[in-house]
């Protein structure tokens, strides 16, 4: 999968994607992330990318032409039968796992950092297949929602992780192969590792008694119970079994 980021702060992204699962799935090859400057699109001597608002208040809009021009390279390098153009935005949809998976099966994406008050409205209404939000709050730039989008994405594509499995049973997952639609919306289980005794905090013994079918069931119990406490209102989409709604009451 082909990721196009556009910014205006170029060098922000040398860290994030310089590590990890993300970094790794570059050097095999599984994705591409290509970051564009915003600067470099524009025609003017000053790089001017940004202008103030019409009607007036606070803070300066990014202008529509270099967006128009960066969007349009972009999407003129190559025919990608399947990609989207995404704008990071509080306004946006708030992203989540079943979006993530969705947009997992694209060829490619191209995100597009917002900074200041937002993009001209323009570029939204005409380019922009998705505004995505990542939460409820605002930050100053589109950067973090950008590399929060990348890593959430490239961890399910195939290949990327060893272990398949590893993203079925995670918090959230809702994956169309899963054979336990009733995983939904449910949040992972807690882990340990060892020691098994660490200042007298002991490794809950039935995660040491070898016994498959009671480890799984524990592990059940105990995501039911960390979802109740810290997300009950996840279970109100979680297709529970009769003994998930016992264990709950
Ligand atoms: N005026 C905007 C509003 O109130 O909705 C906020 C703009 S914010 C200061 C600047 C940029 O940060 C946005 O254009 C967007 O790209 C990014 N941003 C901030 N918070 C975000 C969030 N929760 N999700 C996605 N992008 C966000």
């Amino acid at each position: 999968m082909d990721f196009d980021v556009i910014t205006i702060f170029p060098d922000f992204f040398a860290g994030p994607f310089a590590h990890g699962i993300v970094s790794q799935a570059q050097k095999r090859g599984l994705i591409n992330v290509r970051i564009h400057d915003l600067r470099e699109f524009t025609t003017d001597r000053h790089k001017t990318v940004d202008d103030r608002p019409f009607g007036g208040g606070a803070g300066m809009v990014l202008k529509p032409e270099p967006l128009f021009r960066a969007i349009r390279a972009i999407q003129g390098r190559n025919e990608k039968s399947s990609r989207k153009v995404i704008l990071f935005t509080p306004q946006g949809r708030r992203f989540d796992q079943s979006m993530a998976f969705e947009f997992s099966k694209l060829e490619q994406a191209i995100l597009i950092c917002g900074r200041y008050e937002g993009v001209d409205e323009r570029v939204t209404e005409h380019l922009v297949d998705a505004e995505l939000s990542i939460g409820d709050y605002v930050l100053s730039g589109g950067e973090l929602p950008a590399c929060v989008f990348i890593d959430a994405v490239t961890r399910l594509l195939p290949g990327v992780l060893n272990n398949s499995s590893s993203t079925v049973n995670e918090s959230f997952s809702r994956l169309e192969t899963s054979q336990m639609p009733d995983a939904n919306y449910v949040l992972d289980c807690p882990h340990y590792t060892r020691p098994e005794s660490f200042e007298g905090m002991r490794v809950p013994e039935v995660l040491l008694c070898g016994d498959h079918g009671r480890v799984e069931r524990w592990r059940r119990k105990k995501a039911l119970e960390k979802t109740l406490k810290n997300r009950p209102d996840l279970l109100e989409y979680a297709a529970l079994s009769d003994e998930d709604k016992q264990l709950l009451e």
